[in-house]
């Protein structure tokens, strides 16, 4: 049997090549939105604790700014490599533009492992990171935000080095700010909110009722962690399993989810929670329930554990969780699914609202951010589910959101005159 390819680059293409066959793309269009417009690797050195110089490698991608400047996240991860951001900056241009909010996508990383460096390496690694990718990016050019293992503080750094850069406050720059210095109210948990928004509107669809699901969550960062909380806050959903990087708890009668939040901020991991039985990441997965969250990292369904899923909807709240070869088997069985870049896309939606209130400079009560999010979420899917009804069943729901989101991206290119 052929190895599947796990390139998240490779997969990014391949789930593009699909969505412009199936709408017949132009070929140049074709040719320019299969390929980031600009690659930036920079040297990021830093004097750790020790003494010693450690130079580490950074980069930032920017893949299409056709539909407005790029945007998106930075990531520290020490698995970090140049193909993996360049599918991550893809994936922004498609988030963006199914969200339909004037931007492009882009997509940053360090590799690094934040977990071993003191808060004053960190701030080094955040300053020295924009004094390197500083010419590069901009509130009118490119815009960074927080991903895996990146956080509003680090966020608050990264705006002080560019402001120092350019010689005044810049806090447009960047966004997933602390309130205190231009932050939106409601951004911490926008990414999972909006895939609540998201998931509201599945069940609908579905004829699901959410009060009686049953939820597994894989992940307890910035996504994670709010899902499970939300979705027993806003539904009343019953959250059966969640994990992190490490390990997982699992309960059918249903977990505390407030407990293990207080119990992951104390110990730093899930492991040893009291709340339920010990499950893995891969066990998680495969549990029995209605609702499957992956909100951690790529390439958690694949071809050999996809056929084991046993949920009726996945919500995927991480970006590129699930490969294309799981993507068909998880056809063929019938799951429901909500893809990361429409799923995840309310985090990048109120990093809008909040450049938008810093070019302001007025800003808004955390009621209308959730309003506004709810319209632009709810139209989203609708957009996304329209398509996926018009193909009547010969699409998933990712082939419809990247059919919506190409052909969006190729129009602006088309008005542009770029082909
Ligand atoms: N990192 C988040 C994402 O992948 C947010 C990006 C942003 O707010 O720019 O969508």
């Amino acid at each position: 049997m052929s190895k599947e390819e796990l390139n998240p680059f490779k997969i990014a293409q391949s789930q593009f090549d699909t969505a412009a066959e199936l709408v017949n793309m132009d070929k140049a269009a074709r040719a320019i939105m299969r390929e980031p417009l600009r690659v930036l690797e920079v040297q990021v050195p830093v004097r750790m604790d020790s003494g010693e110089v450690r130079v580490f490698k950074g980069f930032r991608v920017q893949h299409n700014d056709a539909r407005g400047p790029t945007k998106g996240g930075i990531r520290f991860h020490p698995e970090e490599t140049l193909d993996t951001v360049k599918a991550l900056s893809m994936w922004m241009t498609w988030k963006t533009s199914v969200a339909d909010i004037p931007y492009g996508g882009a997509k940053g990383g360090v590799i690094c492992n934040p977990k071993e460096m003191s808060k004053r390496e960190l701030e080094q690694l955040s300053r020295n990171y924009i004094r390197a990718i500083g010419r590069f990016i901009g509130p009118e050019k490119d815009i960074p935000a927080p991903d895996v293992y990146t956080d509003p503080q680090i966020m608050a750094w990264m705006m002080d080095e560019y402001s120092h850069l350019v010689g005044y406050n810049a806090p447009g720059v960047i966004t997933g700010k602390p309130i205190e210095v231009g932050g939106s109210l409601g951004r911490g948990d926008a990414t999972a909110l909006g895939g609540m928004y998201n998931i509201r509107e599945a069940a609908k669809f579905l004829k699901m009722d959410l009060k009686k699901a049953s939820v597994a969550v894989q992940g307890f960062g910035n996504a994670g962690h709010f899902a499970a909380t939300l979705m027993k806050k806003m539904f009343g959903s019953k959250i059966v399993a969640i994990s992190d990087s490490k390990s997982g708890v699992y309960n059918p009668d249903g977990l505390d989810v407030d407990e293990a939040v207080k119990y992951k901020e104390k110990n730093g991991q899930l492991a040893g929670f009291p709340g339920g039985q010990k499950v893995s990441n891969e066990e998680l997965l495969e549990l029995k329930v209605d609702i499957l969250i992956p909100a951690a990292i790529e390439n958690q369904l694949r071809k050999d554990n996809a056929s084991k899923v046993n949920a009726k909807m996945i919500a995927e709240l991480a970006n590129g969780p699930t490969t294309p070869e799981a993507d068909k088997i998880l056809k063929e069985k019938g799951v429901f699914l909500i893809p990361d870049f429409l799923c995840n896309s309310g985090g990048v939606t109120v990093s809008y609202f909040e450049w938008v209130q810093n070019l302001y400079s007025y800003y808004w009560s955390e009621e209308e951010v959730h309003e506004k999010l709810d319209a632009k979420m709810t139209k989203a899917f609708h957009d996304v589910l329209d398509t996926y009804q018009k193909f009547g069943g010969k699409v998933n729901m990712r082939e419809a959101a990247n059919i919506v989101s190409i052909q969006r991206v190729e129009t602006a290119m088309r008005i542009r005159g770029w082909f």
